[in-house]
């Protein structure tokens, strides 16, 4: 269905992707011969004429660089064809635009895309290199700090696998999300300095770059008799375009990535330097390239900085000019919605309507009116949260300092809607404070999700509770007058990263079994349901999960010493460390297994023998995240060393979760472990992730928990937990947590072990804030949930021992979780948001 046509004559100047007219540029752009012979070849030309090293003298960056330029090689044809393409055929796009992708690392990735993973990995054996090596050797870009930035980086390989055409618009940030350490089981950051070897992936354009101002002030001015504002800028920085190859699974196509990179304009530096204050000009040039230095690592509670706001305004001012200028040129600006739809991540991006607006009315000198009406055509808002101090704001005084143009628009926009808002419900003072996009507590500020919310086409959430929440406690108002906007779109990954290539065992299972469409075509999956009957299957099925356990386990052991034992039910909790994804209650399940053995409630022989393992970074201003690490760290240490336990509780908790760790943890584990307290997790995608891999999911009523439990059935899902409704009514009749302390003994004693110091050589101190905060100021209700997890947790144990039934469990998990692919989620933003069709 996505399969492309090949041009029938290649060689014809109208079908010639450079489009040139010199004799030999017309002849084919083709990749390097397909054969292994071909593709050695490619390698030492590589090596030898961009790296200049022989082989016999090559380091390993130098091979891996070769590699991955040869693997280039192979795709740039399509990549350029594609480029003509979309310049002749004017195809209506998707410009994402989003401040996170969390890519992962692109070697495996682009080599399954292009077909040429058993053809690259003869080729290094022929060599004498260990392909695994050069796997290694890839420093993962991580531009994003979770689900967020890997839900973008999902999006963009299933949009290339459709033939949709994309261009996905970030920031090349130098530093990214940091990596993380832990000494004496704390939280110690240390910078990602990604890029000190280079990346092959990416194509800088210098001569691409955009300019992107900042600061000064506005005026107006008389044009023939029409009064215009224009924006007279303080200062200005470069964006410089990076490229970066999307490639599509198996179909030639490749979309683009660019990033930008910020450098100081010549201008700037020269104005300075004419001062005569040499020092003052190399200042200048660092305070200009800090734009894109680093990743904010904040997740859920942006800090409202400065220097991000520069960041978002950067990003998108340089996006909008480049899709105006390389891609619209020099056709009809009112035609604009026929050719793109700017879809904003979160809203980091939101900046992008007044800048548009800006574009069209000071520049391009439209009516505002008539602005408006193509702005309004031109954005789709996703959000991404419920959690009110995640909702973005930007103080007037800010914003007005740095982009005062901005400001001025965004109040024209804010005046023009609310008198609408006045038309339809009259002089409702209540209705017209609440819904205005200027709060005016605690200080005057911007609320980014209700510019986002006038400006867009449609808004959606990303599963069907939190979209539901939204329109009904969220943005309750806008939702009544503005009926139709809202959408929900679930979120999806996907399935060529997270299952082929991440679990191959489990890949050539399913492929044995029902052939390779299900790969671009996920619910194919649901064929897999007869095989859950199969005995043979199954057992094929648990080798598949054994080996993957096995392999997870080199990894621990070389990457950070762990031993881990085999038998172990595998139970992981892996995702971004915050109070409302509820680490903690996970914790207090494993103390209260702890306690009862120590103290000689229970037998240690009588407990299934489990492995927990936690993956989680804390913002680094998120003390109480930290604290959380600390004591996870703290529990693993006593418990994995007291002999009293038998070896049958272990706590691992490997630094620095990532894509690359995502990719060896996820396929080994039995429980999945999705515990937030309902209505706070939007979707979650990591509880996807292990469904589609044959872990078995704990979890409460949230997010797109609820689609996978509907999906999978109750009898292949272990839920636990208030549902929203009823979490609303105990917040509403006054949650007190040390009710629920005192009337549970296990609590109880779970509690009590940790505040006594048991975990931190005696001192209560080092977990007081942990064990006062649930006690008596929890949000997100830990102690309400408690009994009922325990509950659900002993369930999990009894159905783990019946082998056969867990399995047959697993099966169907994979079998019926189709629905979470992002090309689904893909086509769904297609059919209801963005109107774009494929491509031929
Ligand atoms: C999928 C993924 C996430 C998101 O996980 P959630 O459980 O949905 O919060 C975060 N980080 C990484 C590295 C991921 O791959």
């Amino acid at each position: 269905m996505y399969r492309r046509t090949v041009p029938e004559n290649p060689n014809s100047p109208a079908t010639h992707p450079l489009g040139a007219t010199h004799p030999l540029a017309l002849a084919p752009v083709t990749g390097p011969a397909s054969s292994v012979d071909g593709f050695v070849r490619q390698f030492l030309r590589n090596l030898n004429y961009e790296r200049g090293v022989p082989l016999s003298a090559s380091s390993v960056n130098d091979r891996y660089f070769a590699l991955a330029m040869t693997v280039r090689d192979y795709l740039m044809a399509r990549w350029l064809e594609d480029l003509r393409r979309q310049r002749e055929t004017k195809p209506k796009g998707v410009c994402y635009l989003s401040a996170e992708y969390l890519l992962g690392r692109q070697l495996d990735n682009n080599l399954l895309a292009s077909g040429l993973g058993e053809i690259a990995t003869e080729a290094m054996a022929q060599c004498g290199i260990d392909i695994d090596e050069m796997r290694a050797q890839e420093v993962e870009p991580g531009l994003g700090n979770g689900g967020l930035g890997r839900l973008a980086a999902c999006f963009i390989d299933s949009l290339a696998t459709m033939s949709v055409p994309n261009v996905g618009y970030g920031i090349r940030y130098e530093y990214g999300i940091f990596r993380q350490t832990f000494v004496d089981g704390q939280q110690v950051e240390q910078p990602d300095a990604w890029l000190t070897l280079g990346s092959p992936w990416e194509f800088p354009h210098p001569e691409g770059a955009r300019k992107v101002a900042f600061g000064g002030h506005t005026e107006t001015y008389d044009d023939g008799g029409v009064t215009r504002s224009r924006w007279v800028p303080g200062w200005h920085v470069q964006a410089v375009p990076y490229n970066y190859m999307v490639p599509g699974y198996l179909n030639g196509r490749v979309n683009t990535l660019r990033l930008w990179s910020a450098v100081a304009t010549d201008a700037f530096d020269l104005r300075i330097f004419n001062s005569g204050d040499y020092e003052e000009a190399v200042r200048a040039q660092t305070f200009a390239e800090n734009i894109s230095k680093v990743l904010y690592p904040e997740d859920s509670t942006p800090q409202g900085k400065e220097l991000r706001l520069q960041q978002q305004y950067f990003f998108v001012a340089a996006s909008i000019s480049d899709f105006l200028a390389t891609t619209l040129g020099d056709d009809d600006i009112a035609t604009l919605p026929d050719r793109v739809i700017f879809q904003l991540n979160d809203t980091h991006p939101v900046i992008a309507v007044p800048e548009l607006m800006r574009v069209l009315v000071d520049e391009r000198h439209l009516e505002w009116d008539a602005a408006w009406e193509i702005t309004k055509q031109c954005f789709a808002y996703t959000c991404h949260t419920l959690l009110p101090e995640a909702l973005e704001v930007w103080s007037v005084d800010l914003l007005g300092r740095l982009l005062p143009r901005h400001l001025e628009i965004i109040y024209r926009i804010n005046d023009d809607f609310l008198d609408e808002v006045r038309e339809r419900f009259g002089d409702d003072e209540m209705r017209i404070r609440n819904m205005s996009i200027i709060s005016e507590f605690p200080e005057r500020s911007v609320r980014m999700a209700y510019l986002a919310t006038v400006a867009g086409s449609k808004v959606n959430g990303v599963a069907e509770l939190h979209s539901q929440l939204l329109r009904d406690k969220v943005l309750p108002d806008f939702n009544e007058f503005f009926p139709g906007k809202f959408t929900n779109v679930t979120n999806g990954i996907t399935p060529r990263r997270f299952v082929r290539l991440a679990n191959p065992g489990l890949s050539e299972l399913i492929t044995e079994a029902i052939g390779t469409g299900w790969l671009t075509d996920l619910e194919r999956l649901r064929e897999l349901e007869s095989y859950a009957e199969n005995p043979d299957f199954r057992a094929a099925f648990g080798e598949v999960k054994a080996a993957n356990k096995r392999r997870l386990n080199e990894v621990l052991f070389e990457r950070d010493g762990f031993e881990v034992s085999d038998g172990h039910m595998l139970d992981v909790m892996v995702k971004r460390l915050h109070e409302y994804k509820r680490q903690m209650l996970k914790v207090l399940h494993i103390v209260t297994q702890y306690e009862s053995i120590t103290s000689g409630r229970v037998e240690a022989a009588d407990i299934q023998p489990r492995t927990f393992i936690f993956g989680a970074k804390a913002a680094p201003g998120y003390a109480m995240a930290k604290r959380i690490i600390h004591l996870v760290n703290a529990v693993g240490s006593v418990v994995n060393a007291d002999p009293r336990v038998e070896g049958r509780l272990k706590v691992l908790f490997p630094p620095n979760y990532n894509v690359t760790l995502a990719e060896r943890v996820i396929p080994a584990a039995d429980l999945s472990e999705q515990i937030s307290l309902a209505g706070k997790e939007a979707s979650g995608t990591g509880n996807m992730k292990f469904a589609l891999n044959g872990a078995l999911t704990i979890g409460t009523d949230d997010g797109a928990n609820v689609e996978i439990r509907e999906l999978v059935g109750d009898d292949n899902f272990f839920l636990f937990g208030m549902s929203e409704p009823q979490v609303e009514d105990l917040w509403a009749a006054g949650y007190k947590p040390a009710d629920f302390y005192q009337a549970d003994d296990n609590l109880r004693r779970a509690m009590d072990l940790i505040a006594s110091g048991a975990f931190s050589d005696g001192d209560k101190s080092v977990f007081e804030p942990i064990v006062s905060n649930l006690l008596y100021d929890d949000r997100f209700m830990v102690l309400a949930d408690y009994s009922s997890y325990i509950a659900a947790q002993a369930r999990v144990d009894a159905a783990y021992a019946d082998t056969d039934a867990w399995t047959r469990s697993a099966i169907l998990n994979v079998a019926r979780c189709g629905f979470f692919s992002s090309d689904r989620s893909m086509r769904d933003y297609i059919d209801r948001i963005w109107h774009t069709p494929p491509m031929l």
